[in-house]
């Protein structure tokens, strides 16, 4: 605890001296004038860095600069703005007070002083400059948790959106995001086309290479088709188990027909093999319509689960078109 008596009176200066010692405050600083003081906390344009005072005293009436002055430009400084400040002075009319609690004076004491006011004064000051030092490191630590908690939510949420084991988009969120899509296009008369695919032989793969490496290998085909699909408004997402899904909003069927056909390229080229060695490879199938009321997404599904159907059908490793019956039928069925 440091105290700084600002009072060019020699006898009050020792005066509140001795009687702030003999309460028991240790660090006890003088000043005989206001640029005394500044000197003293580092204020005078010097290298001197300046004291760190907890409590100032501060005379008013002073030769060269009055202490209300001396108040007003120490307050002014940043890191003096929380410092109280009591006014010890022979001047107790209210317009004097006024002009030094404007200044930025915390109270004031009489002269002559008077021990028991002086100490009473002190403390309570103390006191309070040590209540607001503890709300506002309260406040801080509560501005932390509360960013900790919005990190941390933030962190919730990405994963209630993202496939535990691919880190791709999971079923839940490719559901919102194709109704999303899929109501915007209806507003905007736009196509949307969905890419369906699932890999050949996995259950062979699994059985034979074992489920960590089953687990590896989705790892892998979930980052060669989200770098193969990179248009920003394009989704790629776990369908569940080793079928995969990717929407293309504003995308017509030839625009489909090519990002399905890389697909299945790019997980070919992957070269994962089986035991029997065997490459590892896609069916696709893939549908595109110009959504309306009279359709619904499950319809485009549908249409893309159809073409991959027939994609397996047909040999596997290869790409699908939706044929337009399956959707108009769908959407007489719906
Ligand atoms: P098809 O060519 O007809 O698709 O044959 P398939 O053997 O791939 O048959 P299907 O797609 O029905 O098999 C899916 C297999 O995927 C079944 C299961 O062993 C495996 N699988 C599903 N989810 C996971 C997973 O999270 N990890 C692992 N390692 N395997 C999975
Ligand atoms: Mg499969």
């Amino acid at each position: 605890m440091s105290i700084l008596i600002v009072d060019d009176s020699a006898d009050d200066r020792l005066l509140l001296q001795a009687l702030l010692s003999a309460a028991g405050y240790e660090n006890i600083l003088a000043a005989d004038s206001a640029n005394a003081a500044f000197k003293l906390l580092g204020l005078d344009g010097g290298k001197q860095s300046g004291a760190r005072v907890d409590l100032i005293l501060m005379d008013i009436v002073m030769p060269q600069m009055s202490g209300i002055e001396a108040c007003r430009q120490i307050k002014a400084i940043d890191r003096f703005r929380d410092t109280p400040i009591i006014m010890v002075t022979v001047k107790t009319d209210p317009v004097d007070l006024q002009l030094a609690f404007a200044a930025g004076a915390m109270d004031y004491v009489a002269k002559p002083v008077n021990k028991i006011e002086l100490l009473t004064r002190v403390r309570s000051v103390l006191r309070l400059v040590h209540e607001i030092d503890r709300r506002r490191a309260r406040e801080q630590e509560l501005l932390e948790v509360m960013r900790q908690l919005q990190e941390a939510n933030q962190m919730l949420l990405r994963l209630s959106c993202l496939d535990g084991l691919t880190g791709i988009t999971n079923r839940r969120q490719f559901d919102d995001f194709l109704d999303q899509e899929w109501r915007r296009a209806v507003r905007d008369s736009t196509p949307l086309s969905l890419i369906m695919f699932d890999i050949d032989r996995f259950k062979t793969y699994n059985d034979t290479k074992g489920h960590t490496a089953g687990d590896e290998c989705l790892r892998q085909v979930s980052a060669a088709i989200s770098s193969a699909v990179n248009r920003p408004g394009d989704l790629v997402a776990r369908y569940g188990g080793d079928e995969f899904v990717t929407v293309l909003p504003g995308t017509a069927i030839d625009g489909a027909a090519q990002v399905a056909e890389s697909l299945r390229r790019r997980v070919e080229s992957l070269g994962i093999t089986h035991s029997d060695g065997e490459i590892i490879t896609i069916s696709v199938g893939y549908a595109c319509i110009v959504p309306n009321r009279h359709l619904s997404p499950t319809d485009l599904i549908k249409a893309a689960d159809q073409a991959l159907y027939q994609a397996k059908q047909e040999g596997r490793n290869r790409v699908k078109p939706a044929g337009l019956l399956s959707l108009v039928q769908d959407s007489h069925d719906s």
